[in-house]
């Protein structure tokens, strides 16, 4: 029985903040700039607080200035919309987040689209999705999970990913669409599934690259998983795990993690995989806009 590599985002992660630390002293040094992020967090929602703070400290940690904007969960839309406007106008800010889900009473569509391309540190905004998919990425944002989980896969596979075929499962517009042009752009052959996908385990079989974004506890197996494959598993789901007899809550992603591990090269573990890398390239993406803005390379 084959025994896979456990991908440690988290140490990939710190490796790479680090890196980001060193450059964001340098940029301080050099030319007077210090990357600026804002975050906007709209409501109470638990789980985005908790992301909102981790975003807060990471950003703080790599030298950045690092703000947060707290709207009540009534705010209007010309609130937010008049915030952002604020935030594209601020030269000490580099990158704009709008912390996602919104409540349901502002339109997410119109305010992601209202932040300026040059600080769309999400990649969410037309422009850079565009770019992205005409594989022009040299001055365009790449969403985070899906530029985390390629710095993995060239880890275990190299740059240049020609002749390899590559799944996706999910077609959202924030993970499976964005991490499918970036494959291709890497050269892989492509296929992206969803929930009408027929047969999804035999598509899952052919592939060298498999990468789960869907939001399903441990949905693929060893038995759908070609041997020597190299899985990224983006799920996060709670579920209640036995930890030492008692009933808690816990992390779990859409792969089997110990099932997988005994026919696949590397697996990403949740958590410790895909999830620290995110916001480690949400600092990178915005030390990149701080030296775009500067004139210098990203
Ligand atoms: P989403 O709900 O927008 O999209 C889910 C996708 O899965 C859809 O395209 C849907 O068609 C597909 N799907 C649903 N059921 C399916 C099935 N039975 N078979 C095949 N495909 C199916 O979700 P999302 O925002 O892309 O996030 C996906 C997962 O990744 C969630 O668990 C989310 O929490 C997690 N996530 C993690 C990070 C991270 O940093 N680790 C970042 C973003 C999202």
């Amino acid at each position: 029985m084959t025994v896979a590599k456990r991908i440690d985002g988290k140490a990939k992660a710190a490796e790479l903040a680090e890196s980001i630390t060193r450059d964001t002293a340098a940029l301080m040094d050099e030319h007077g700039i210090k990357p600026g992020l804002a975050v906007v967090i709209i409501g109470e929602d638990p789980a985005s607080q908790v992301y909102v703070r981790n975003k807060k400290r990471t950003a703080e940690s790599c030298g950045f200035h690092s703000v947060q904007h707290t709207l009540d969960a009534d705010a209007s839309q010309p609130d937010v919309l008049t915030l952002i406007d604020q935030l594209n106008n601020d030269n000490a800010i580099h990158g704009i987040l709008v912390q996602l889900p919104l409540p349901g009473h502002l339109d997410e569509q119109a305010i992601t689209q209202a932040i300026a391309p040059s600080k769309d540190v999400d990649g969410f905004h037309f422009v850079n999705i565009g770019k992205l998919t005409a594989g022009q990425t040299s001055d365009a944002f790449v969403p985070c999970t899906p530029a985390g989980c390629m710095l993995m896969i060239e880890d275990e596979l190299g740059n240049d990913l020609s002749g390899k075929n590559a799944v996706v499962i999910g077609r959202s517009n924030i993970v499976g669409k964005p991490m499918a042009s970036l494959l291709l752009q890497a050269n892989a052959t492509v296929t992206i599934t969803h929930s009408r996908t027929r047969d999804l385990s035999q598509v899952v079989a052919a592939a060298d690259i498999v990468i789960a974004a869907v939001g399903r506890p441990d949905m693929v197996k060893a038995d759908w998983v070609k041997p020597g494959a190299v899985v990224i598993d983006v799920g996060i789901n709670r579920v209640e795990k036995i930890v030492d007899g008692e009933s808690k809550m816990g992390l779990t992603g859409d792969v089997d993690f110990d099932d997988v591990c005994t026919v696949a090269a590397a697996v990403t573990p949740v958590p410790g995989g895909v999830g620290p890398m995110t916001i480690t390239m949400l600092m990178a993406n915005t030390l990149r806009s701080a030296r775009l803005t500067a004139g210098l390379d990203g």
